[in-house]
């Protein structure tokens, strides 16, 4: 699903955001990735949504290797990527289901079929009666919610995730995780990035950790405290 295979990320102005980072995660896989603020979590999520290119090494998504994409080919390997924000990104003055529609009406699906998917999409984030609301009308796990169902409603093989419980309290942020586990047991790939070490304490999926720009632990973190 995903493949880094030493890659370095250099930006102009001569940081190194990502130093030989190597790993792999598989269909049907969870993982956190974790480290301190500029370690290089968002370096690594913008390459594999090429939103960034890397310096050397080479990532493979969904079996394409992205420096063979052209720029005319961008969308067709951000189509098999489902991202999901912490701010979520909603279009404030669109409908629930507006918003959620977006990625399917870019890629010229019929209303019909824009519809039943819309639904489906919103049935599985349980938002299912919140079709013709305003993002404004609902609270900040609703809203994360709906940004879940509009990067999964075109069935993405992989999601992406960017601290997308950064704005949200422990309850509220297990039941986004639980959402992703949802989709993970259907065979989605997800990768979360976060700052919560209690998050990832609590639920001891695997955990990708940068450093620096290097990848330093990869696995459950051991010795880390599971109450709470
Ligand atoms: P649960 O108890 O919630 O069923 P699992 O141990 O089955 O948790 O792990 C759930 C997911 O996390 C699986 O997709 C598995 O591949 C992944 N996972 C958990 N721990 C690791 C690990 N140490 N290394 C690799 N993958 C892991
Ligand atoms: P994180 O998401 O873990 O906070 P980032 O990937 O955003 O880390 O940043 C890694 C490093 O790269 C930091 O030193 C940051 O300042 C630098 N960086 C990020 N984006 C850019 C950019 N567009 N231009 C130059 N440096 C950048």
């Amino acid at each position: 699903m995903i493949r880094f295979n030493n890659v370095s990320k250099a930006y102009s102005g001569g940081i190194i955001a990502l130093k030989n980072v190597s790993f792999t995660l598989a269909a049907g896989e969870m993982a956190f990735l974790t480290g301190h603020s500029g370690a290089g979590k968002s370096t690594l999520l913008k390459l594999m949504s090429l939103m960034e290119t890397s310096t050397s090494g080479s990532i493979h998504i969904n079996g394409t290797s992205l420096s063979d994409v052209t720029y005319q080919q961008i969308p067709y390997v951000r189509r098999g990527i489902g991202m999901i924000f912490q701010n979520h990104n909603l279009l404030m003055d669109r409908t629930v289901f507006d918003n959620v529609a977006l990625p399917l009406i870019i890629e010229g699906y019929s209303h019909k079929e824009t519809k039943k998917r819309v639904e489906a999409a919103l049935d599985k984030v349980h938002l299912g009666s919140k079709l013709k609301s305003f993002p404004s009308m609902l609270s900040g796990g609703e809203q994360q919610r709906v940004g879940i169902a509009r990067a999964i409603v075109n069935k993405p093989p992989i999601l992406l995730a960017d601290e997308p419980t950064g704005n949200l309290d422990p309850k509220l942020s297990l039941e986004i995780i639980r959402l992703f586990e949802e989709f993970n047991d259907m065979g989605v790939a997800v990768l979360i990035a976060t700052h919560d070490l209690g998050l990832i304490a609590r639920l001891r999926y695997r955990t990708l950790t940068l450093k620096q720009g290097s990848m330093i632990n990869d696995g459950l973190i051991e010795g880390m405290q599971t109450s709470g």
